[in-house]
């Protein structure tokens, strides 16, 4: 591994230091959301994964860094057959750390033996609060009833957990059943976080953009639950997550590029977020950059830190502090340039994009989902399949 990193700039922007490690340590899934995040051509990954031995190394380098939350993400993180050490090596370093889950391939031991490495937190995903949206989604007939015994397994075994629910235009009316069930098992928090369209939520993005009466809707009634769970004494938290499709101002991405996120993908990509893969920008790889010269120096991450790489209407907008001009993987799909303003904001000259988007939600989608699976992803890779939103620089 080399000390400095290629490209290093004169006077890179002033940052803080990485606040959370989240580390990818597979791209290989059982399941097939049609919302994943992991990038179209994963598959072309999949038999370059970092060995348990580069993990804890970065582990190290990122505590040294500062970095106190560590998240074990994929993929499926639980088809890492070291997970258990990875989990034991990051405790040990101090971090707090967090599983983030299908709850496919997870067992009752596991659960166990994990706790006993220390970890700290496990969240566990749903498609849908029933079998048959579940499957419909996820690809599965299995996964729904593994998900309820091992998120029930999870509490018993005394972890806090976050039940996490994507929701989309297919579930998004039964927002009633998602809280009860989420009540049920006695999760600590829920998120219900609309799906966000990078990855392949862009190529399904009719099929699953609800309209804005479908969200109002579940807004609504995330709130009576609020009111009447705390009125009971119930300590669950309800968080609603909406699309910035139906916002007129960008969220603060990441709370700014490289100012506090840090993801590790599969084969050692650092990323200031797990979307920027995409980016027609060069990244670097922990097997060949130390974590603190990727922070600080690399290209990559001083790309947009600050505001000079800005354009108008961002350059000059009183708001920018607040949103840093919005998401940069948004820009580059919608726009096919990474500098331009996120079109989410009404200020953008391509915000007619997320307007005829919402249009189009009103109407039913024609086509089935695309899935996320090992064959769709190498059709994206050999351009077999073309990536209908993106285009490049
Ligand atoms: S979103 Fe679905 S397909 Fe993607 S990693 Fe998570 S469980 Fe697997
Ligand atoms: S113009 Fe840019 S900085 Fe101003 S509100 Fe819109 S996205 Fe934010």
């Amino acid at each position: 591994m080399s000390g400095a990193c290629q490209g290093k700039p004169n006077n890179p922007p002033t940052h803080g230091q990485p606040f959370w490690l989240l580390a990818e340590v597979t791209y290989r899934c059982p399941l097939q959301c049609p919302y994943c995040s992991n990038p179209k051509d994963f598959a072309s990954y999949n038999n370059q994964e970092l060995t348990t031995q580069q993990w804890i190394d970065v582990f190290e380098q990122g505590r040294k860094l500062g970095a106190v939350q560590l998240g074990f993400s994929g993929g499926e993180p639980i088809v890492r057959q070291d997970l258990n050490e990875l989990i034991g090596a990051g405790r040990e370093l101090g971090y707090y750390t967090n599983l983030i889950t299908s709850g496919v391939g997870l067992t009752e031991e596991k659960i166990k033996s994990f706790k006993k490495s220390g970890l700290d937190h496990i969240q566990v995903s749903f498609q849908a609060s029933d079998e048959s949206v579940n499957s419909l989604i996820s690809g599965s007939k299995k996964a729904f009833q593994q998900k309820l015994a091992m998120a029930k397994e999870v509490k018993a075994n005394g972890y806090p957990m976050v039940l996490n629910f994507v929701t989309h235009r297919h579930n998004i009316d039964r927002i009633d059943k998602i809280i009860e069930l989420c009540v049920e098992l006695k999760a600590d928090y829920v998120e219900l976080a609309t799906c966000q369209y990078y990855g392949w939520a862009v190529d399904n993005l009719h099929q699953l953009l609800p309209t804005q009466e479908q969200l109002a809707r579940a807004e609504r009634i995330t709130n009576e639950y609020r009111e009447k769970l705390a009125a009971e004494g119930n300590p669950i938290k309800l968080i609603f997550v909406t699309p910035d499709y139906y916002e007129e101002r960008p969220k603060a991405c990441m709370n700014g590029w490289g100012q506090i996120f840090l993801t590790v993908t599969p084969d050692g990509t650092a990323l200031p977020c797990h979307s920027a893969r995409m980016l027609p920008i060069e990244f670097p790889n922990v097997t060949e950059h130390s974590l603190e010269s990727i922070w600080n120096q690399s290209q990559g991450f001083n790309h947009f830190r600050g505001y000079s790489w800005m354009k108008e209407p961002c350059a000059s907008c009183d708001e920018k502090e607040k949103d840093f001009g919005g998401c940069r993987c948004q820009a580059f799909m919608l726009t096919g340039d990474a500098n331009n303003t996120d079109p989410v904001c009404s200020k953008s000259e391509h915000h007619d994009k997320i307007l005829s988007a919402r249009e189009q939600a009103k109407t039913d989608p024609q086509t089935p989902f695309l899935y996320r699976n090992e064959k769709n992803s190498r059709q994206y890779a050999d351009n077999i399949i073309a990536t209908s939103n993106e285009s490049s620089n």
